[in-house]
């Protein structure tokens, strides 16, 4: 029996405790902050993570909390609409990948994973600083000064990770030179929303707006304002102060629709969007990194906490295989799985910013006949089992 430690409880640290739930390993969550809470409203949950769900632990719960968004609508400033996927509408999207589409809240998530991985398991307040891997072991040391050890660290740490800084010499958080604005809203008020059971996409030209359902009977809108610039992040912060005027005048002249989930977004706090930069590898020694600590990316395939969710239950799987006989052997398996997945999902999710915020002209008739055939274009993000 190993003893894990998991650096972080987000969605990538409680997916991977939730993986190996039966496993003969000892598996130890470590978590800097005093208390869970998850910041964000809502999530896309597509069926590249739904079909894991099972193995998490959390396809009941998750079923019986989110929606099955109808269709993915994507629409111009003035409403006209661009391009439209059905989802759920017709059974497309189930029958296409036999797994469902969901909106949900990242609450509902969160809760979910914690009542498969017990809440009381889960060590608070303990900031990792720096560990130090001696070949045998690893050990842990936290910022208020006491120390683990462990056989085996997970860097679940998210996009800052501490855990990075032993792995690799090359990865570091990069500013896109993107910022977005959150907001959420009860769909019941939303009295100018077209499509309110469906996924809406409002595209101009640098920036878009986009609102999804999240919860049981598409209760609620989670709103997401995301705009190119500013060129440079200046601040240690991820959100910092912003002109809510100055931002809500670009929307003036959209359609009415759009004005309406405006009123619920927070426009006087901008974040900044980041990704990892890429990696030599994901592994060194006794420290392996998943999730937004190996492929922070931007969030315009609703993939980031999905890529977490394979990267856990690919690292479950290889772990739990004893014909892998080394730490070596099982982690060179799992990066071989994972990594160049996970950089095509962070690249292709850097080029749909760029397709979503196109001027106007012919460009956007091309886009628009992508847009059209996403099953065609992204069945590889959808439909990908993992293989080992
Ligand atoms: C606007 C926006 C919308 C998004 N929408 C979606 C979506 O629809 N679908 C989707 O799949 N993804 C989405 N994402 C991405 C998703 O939120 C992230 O990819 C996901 O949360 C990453 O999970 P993680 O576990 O790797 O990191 P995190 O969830 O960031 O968790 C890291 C954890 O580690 C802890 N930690 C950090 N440092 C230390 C330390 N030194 N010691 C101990 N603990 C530490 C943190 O406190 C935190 O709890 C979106 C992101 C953004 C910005």
């Amino acid at each position: 029996m190993a003893r894990i430690a998991v650096i972080g409880a987000g969605m990538g640290g409680l997916a991977f405790a939730a993986a190996m739930r039966n496993s003969r390993h000892e598996v130890s969550v470590y978590e800097q902050a005093n208390e869970l809470t998850e910041l964000g409203a809502g999530i896309s949950l597509w069926a590249n993570g739904t079909r894991l769900f099972d193995e998490m632990g959390i396809a009941f719960p998750m079923a019986e909390r989110s929606c099955e968004t109808e269709a993915a609508y994507f629409r111009n400033e003035d409403g006209s609409v661009a391009a439209c996927q059905r989802l759920a509408r017709d059974n497309w999207y189930r029958n296409e990948y036999g797994y469902p589409y969901y909106g949900a809240f990242r609450t509902d998530l969160q809760s979910a994973l914690l009542d498969v991985v017990g809440r009381e398991t889960i060590r608070l307040g303990k900031q990792l600083t720096r560990l130090d891997d001696t070949g045998d072991e690893v050990t842990l040391y936290w910022a208020d000064g006491t120390l683990a050890s462990a056989d085996l660290v997970v860097g679940a740490d998210g996009i800052r990770s501490v855990v990075r800084q032993t792995v690799s010499d090359d990865g570091r958080p990069v500013f896109t030179g993107n910022s977005a604005f959150r907001g959420l809203a009860k769909t019941a008020v939303l009295d100018r929303l077209p499509e309110p059971h469906s996924f809406t996409d409002w595209m101009g030209d640098g920036m878009h707006v986009l609102n999804f359902p999240v919860g049981k009977d598409f209760a609620y809108q989670t709103i997401v304002v995301f705009m190119d610039g500013p060129e440079k992040w200046e601040h240690d912060a991820w959100r910092v102060p912003a002109d809510a005027a100055a931002i809500g005048k670009k929307f003036a002249h959209w359609h009415p629709a759009v004005g309406q989930l405006l009123e619920h977004v927070n426009l006087a706090e901008r974040w900044g969007m980041f990704q990892v930069s890429p990696m030599t590898s994901w592994h060194r020694g006794r420290a392996v990194l998943i999730g937004d600590a190996a492929h922070g990316m931007m969030p315009h395939h609703g993939q980031g906490a999905i890529s977490s969710f394979e990267d856990a239950v690919a690292l479950a799987h290889v772990i739990n295989n004893d014909a892998l006989s080394s730490v070596h052997a099982k982690l060179d398996a799992f990066e071989l799985e994972r990594k160049a997945r996970a950089e095509r999902i962070q690249k292709s999710s850097r080029s749909v910013n760029d397709c979503l915020h196109l001027p106007e002209g012919a460009a956007r008739m091309e886009r628009n006949l992508i847009l059209n055939a996403l099953g065609k274009h992204f069945s590889w993000l959808h439909s990908y089992k993992i293989g080992v």
